[in-house]
């Protein structure tokens, strides 16, 4: 199984300012001219040695993540990383001419890449969504309702089918990727999504307030992503941001690797960051929650037996297992 991130931040889509890059190239340019690459003016030998938030950036589109198994192409949320992921798919189609798209939930960060999904308009092309809400396709056909968007769902050409989940009803996809949903604390509701095949077992789970959830919400959460080997999580905001933003409904890294500890995850990605955070904000709440990590594991012994790796996810990473 591998996954693969087209779009990682949450709320709205957030491309890089003018002055944020200003600020990129100026960095770079001073730790180039102090570097020993300046000497023989290699910039190619120096630039994979720039921090991230220097040289890269994590991307500005919303949720959007592929999920690759035996050969069938899976698409987690519909946020406009759906749009460039359909530009690359233009070039290996899927093999099936099956798309399964999971819909967590129908905020706009999470649906509006959808009209410009360039396989929704090719008739050869199934798409298959799937989520617990009984009214799925009524939201997708309001979004493109003529006052909001020139074309209407029904006008791209794409065999449609909408599936309904229903809970203890596990659906199978191909030969054995099969995937269980879990109702989550978010306006509105929000459900995570289990997928385990052969190779293993990944959680998509975005959009997720934990803080002042009670016991009973947290151990259903921890026993639904228990042994996971990729824990997708909500990491909007930073853990103090978290307190004062209560009924957000969002969470924080350090409360990501608390629980990925007690449930013992192989790999937590943190996902759908904040409009407001920069490069640099998100890779500073990446350090605080391995910081987190080793003073519980190291210092206090609390998890000595657990290996947690933490990633925050960038448009383009991708993780097999
Ligand atoms: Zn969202
Ligand atoms: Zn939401």
């Amino acid at each position: 199984m591998k996954l693969t991130f087209w779009g990682v931040r949450g709320s709205i889509s957030s491309p890089l300012s003018n002055a944020e890059l200003k600020q990129k190239l100026t960095t770079a340019l001073k730790l180039f001219i102090e570097s020993p690459y300046a000497q023989s003016r290699d910039i190619e030998g120096f630039l994979p040695t720039l921090p991230f938030a220097t040289g890269s950036t994590h991307g500005g589109n919303t949720p959007c993540v592929e999920l690759e198994s035996h050969g069938e192409t899976v698409i987690l949320d519909a946020g406009t990383g759906l749009r460039p992921l359909g530009l690359d798919l233009l070039k290996r189609k899927p093999a099936s001419g099956i798309i399964h798209l999971f819909v967590s939930h129908t905020h706009w960060d999470h649906i509006c890449g959808f009209p410009f999904f360039a396989q929704a308009f090719d008739p050869s092309i199934t798409i298959r969504f799937y989520s617990p809400f009984s009214d799925l396709q009524k939201r997708f056909e309001y979004q493109q309702k003529f006052d909001f968007f020139p074309v209407s769902l029904d006008f791209m050409q794409a065999k449609k089918e909408f599936i309904l989940l229903k809970e203890n009803e596990p659906v199978t996809i191909g030969k054995d990727l099969k995937i269980n949903f879990f109702i989550q604390h978010h306006p509105g509701i929000s459900y995570a999504y289990s997928f385990r095949d052969k190779t293993g077992k990944a959680v998509y789970s975005t959009d997720n307030e934990m803080f002042n959830a009670d016991m009973e919400y947290v151990n259903a959460y921890k026993d639904f992503i228990r042994d996971a080997d990729i824990l997708v999580f909500d990491a909007q905001y930073t853990l103090s941001e978290s307190f004062n933003k209560t009924t957000f409904g969002h969470s924080s890294p350090t409360f990501g690797v608390e629980l990925a500890l007690n449930a013992g995850i192989r790999n937590l990605i943190l996902f759908h960051y904040d409009p407001l955070y920069s490069d640099e904000q998100i890779s500073n709440n990446l350090r605080t929650a391995v910081d987190y990590y080793n003073l519980v594991n190291t210092e206090m012994k609390k998890y000595a037996d657990k290996k947690l790796k933490v990633y925050s996810a960038f448009e383009g990473f991708s993780l097999e297992i």
